[in-house]
C-alpha cells in the first residue's frame, strides 16, 4: 500500500478498544515535537509521545541546529557579539524574504519572541559560544556560534533592513549541532513524567459520531492500537520529501532535479492525516534546495552565468538563492566563470568538473561551446561594472566586486545534472526538504477548508506551512527555528486548562 493510503481516520465504534489515555498526544519525535511535549507537559498536561524511529530526533537532530533568532534588541548572543538587532529590522528581512507568500502573524509573533526562545533553548542545556564568524560560510567548522546564514548582506535585502548575523549554532568543533541540541531536549524530556512509545507509527485519529477527535490509532508490534485523548493532539511527523507520491504530485518541478534531504519517516503522515481531517494544506509546491558553491568566500568574486552567457544572480546571494535562481535557468545549466587567483575547490563541492580554461574570455566560450559574442560579452560588461565600483545588473555588494582579469579563466559545471550525476554528487547538490504542510495560526491549531479551527488539532515544525516558506528567501535556520519555537506553541496551547 502506498504511504498515503496507510493514513486512516476510524470512528468509535465496539472494536475501538483504548490502551491508555493522555491529555496531550504528541505525534512525532522530532525537534517541533520535542519541544511541544515539553511545554505541555510543564504545562501540567499528562503528555505521550508517539515516535515512528527507534529513537528520537528526526531530521532535527541531523541537522546543524543552525537557529535563524533575533529581535528584541538582540539575543544575548547578538548583544555579546556587539550586535543590536531590532524587531522590526526583523520582521522587514522576512517580510522581504518570502515576499505574498510571508505569514504576517507567525513572522510577527516569532520576531516579537525568538530572542526568548534563544534563552529557553539555552536552558535545556544547549551551550553556545559568544563569538561570531562573520566570513561567508554556511556552518562553521570552528566553534563560534553567531554567523550571518541568509541574505542579509545581499541586494535587495541590504538596502531595505539593517544586516546583521541571526544563525544561532550550538558552539563546537564540525558539523553536528543537531545532535548536541536532541541530546539536551532529550536529557530534559527524560526527566519528567512525559511517556514516549518507539517504534510506534501513527496511523490515524479515532474520532466520535460527531467527527470529532477523542483518540489516535498508532501500530506497534504489528498491531493497531488505540490512545484516548482528552486535550489535544499535535501532528509533528515532519515533512513529505520522502513520499515519492506527494513529491511527484505537489513538486513536480523540483523532483526533476532536487534530491531528497532528510530522514526516512518524511512521509507525509502528519499532514495526511490532517488533510483526512479536512484541513487546508498550503505552500505545498515550495521546497529549500541549495547550491553551496561556497566557502571558500573568493568563489564569490566570480560570475554566474548560464547556457545562454548571461547573469541571473547576484552572488553574494545565499546558498538556498543561488539555487532558486539556478533552477529558473534553461534545463537548470549554470557555471561559474572564475580567475585562477580566486579559484579554490569549494568545500561542498569540489568535485565538479572544470569544463573549460583559458587565457582569454573569447578562447573560454570558445572551448565551453559557448555562442561566440555571448560569455566574453558578459564578462567584459560585467568588468565594466566592477570599475565603476557599481553592479548596475544584479547589485553584488562592492565588496564582492572584483575585476575578472588576471588568466588562465576556468568555468565550473553547476549544472544540476552536473550535481546529481554519480561521478560528481557529493550529496550536496540540490537537496530539497518541503515547506508546505498544513495550515495553521501562531497557536498551531489547525485550520479547516473554511478556514475554522478544528477542535483538539495541532501541529508544528515541517507538518506546517510555517515560518519558511520559500527557497529563494530562505536563511539557514529558519526550519529549526521555526520547528522548535511553534513546536512550543502548539503544546502550550494544546495543554490550555
Ligand atoms: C542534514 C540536515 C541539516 C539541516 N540543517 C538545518 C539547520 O541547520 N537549520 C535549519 O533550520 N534546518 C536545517 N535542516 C532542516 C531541518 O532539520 C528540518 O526541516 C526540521 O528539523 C524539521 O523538524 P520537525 O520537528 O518538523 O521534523 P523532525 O525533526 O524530522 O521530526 C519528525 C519526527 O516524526 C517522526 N515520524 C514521522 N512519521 C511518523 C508517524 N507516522 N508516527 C510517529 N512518528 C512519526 C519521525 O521519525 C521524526 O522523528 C537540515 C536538514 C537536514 C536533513
Amino acid at each position: 500500500m502506498s504511504d498515503s493510503k496507510t493514513m486512516h481516520i476510524a470512528t468509535e465504534n465496539s472494536e475501538i478498544i483504548y490502551t491508555d489515555e493522555f491529555d496531550v498526544i504528541v505525534c512525532g519525535y522530532g525537534g517541533a515535537g520535542g519541544c511541544a511535549a515539553l511545554e505541555a507537559s510543564r504545562n501540567g498536561a499528562n503528555v505521550l509521545i508517539l515516535e515512528r524511529a527507534s529513537d528520537g530526533g528526526g531530521s532535527t537532530a541531523l541537522s546543524s541546529c543552525e537557529m535563524y533568532l533575533g529581535g528584541s534588541g538582540g539575543t544575548s548572543l547578538q548583544k555579546a557579539c556587539g550586535f543590536e538587532d531590532s524587531t522590526q529590522n526583523m520582521i522587514d528581512y522576512m517580510e522581504l524574504a518570502f515576499e505574498d507568500k510571508g505569514d504576517a502573524e507567525k513572522i510577527k509573533f516569532y520576531a516579537e519572541n525568538a530572542a526568548q526562545h534563544f534563552e529557553w533553548v539555552k536552558s535545556l542545556g544547549v551551550t553556545y559560544k559568544e563569538a561570531a564568524h562573520l566570513g561567508r560560510i554556511v556552518v562553521p567548522e570552528s566553534n563560534e556560534s553567531l554567523l550571518y546564514t541568509g541574505n542579509e548582506r545581499a541586494y535587495p535585502f541590504s538596502a531595505s533592513s539593517k544586516p546583521v548575523p541571526r544563525g544561532h549554532v550550538p558552539s563546537h568543533e564540525g558539523d553536528f549541532g543537531g545532535k548536541i541540541f536532541f541530546d539536551a531536549l532529550k536529557k530534559e524530556i527524560t526527566s519528567t513524567k512525559i511517556n514516549i512509545s518507539y517504534d510506534s507509527r501513527v496511523l490515524g485519529l479515532v474520532v466520535d459520531a460527531n467527527n470529532a477527535i477523542c483518540g489516535v490509532s498508532y501500530k506497534k508490534d504489528n498491531m493497531i492500537q488505540h490512545v484516548k485523548v482528552k486535550k489535544g493532539v499535535i501532528l509533528a511527523t515532519g515533512g513529505f520529501v520522502m513520499n515519492d507520491e506527494m513529491i511527484s504530485n505537489y513538486l513536480p518541478f523540483q523532483s526533476d532535479f532536487a534530491a531528497p534531504y532528510g530522514n526516512p519517516w518524511d512521509k507525509g503522515d502528519g499532514i495526511q492525516i490532517g488533510m483526512l481531517m479536512n484541513a487546508n494544506v498550503i505552500n505545498m509546491d515550495e521546497a529549500f534546495f541549495g547550491v553551496y558553491f561556497y566557502p571558500p568566500e573568493s568563489l564569490t568574486y566570480g560570475i554566474f552565468i548560464n547556457s545562454s552567457g548571461n547573469r541571473f544572480v547576484n552572488e553574494d546571494s545565499y546558498g538556498a538563492r543561488i539555487g532558486y535562481f539556478c533552477s529558473q535557468q534553461d534545463k537548470q545549466k549554470a557555471y561559474l566563470l572564475i580567475q585562477n587567483e580566486d579559484f579554490s575547490p569549494s568545500i561542498y563541492m569540489d568535485k565538479l568538473p572544470i569544463i573549460a580554461v583559458a587565457d582569454t574570455f573569447e578562447e573560454l566560450e570558445k572551448e565551453a561551446g559557448f555562442e561566440p559574442n555571448t560569455l566574453s560579452a558578459t564578462a567584459k560588461k560585467y568588468n565594466d561594472y566592477v570599475n565603476d565600483g557599481c553592479d548596475e545588473a544584479f547589485r553584488k555588494d562592492p565588496q564582492w566586486l572584483k575585476e575578472i582579469c588576471n588568466p588562465p579563466y576556468a568555468l565550473i559545471d553547476y549544472s544540476f545534472d552536473a550535481q546529481r550525476s554519480p561521478a560528481y554528487s557529493q550529496e550536496t547538490g540540490p537537496l530539497m526538504f518541503t515547506l508546505g504542510g498544513l495550515e495553521t495560526l501562531k497557536t498551531g491549531e489547525v485550520l479547516d477548508k473554511n478556514g475554522a479551527i478544528i477542535p483538539k488539532l495541532f501541529a508544528a515544525g515541517r507538518t506546517t506551512a510555517g515560518l519558511p516558506r520559500t527557497g529563494k528567501g530562505y536563511s539557514s535556520g529558519m526550519s529549526v527555528g521555526d520547528a522548535t519555537f511553534f513546536g512550543r506553541m502548539a503544546g502550550k496551547s494544546a495543554s490550555k486548562k
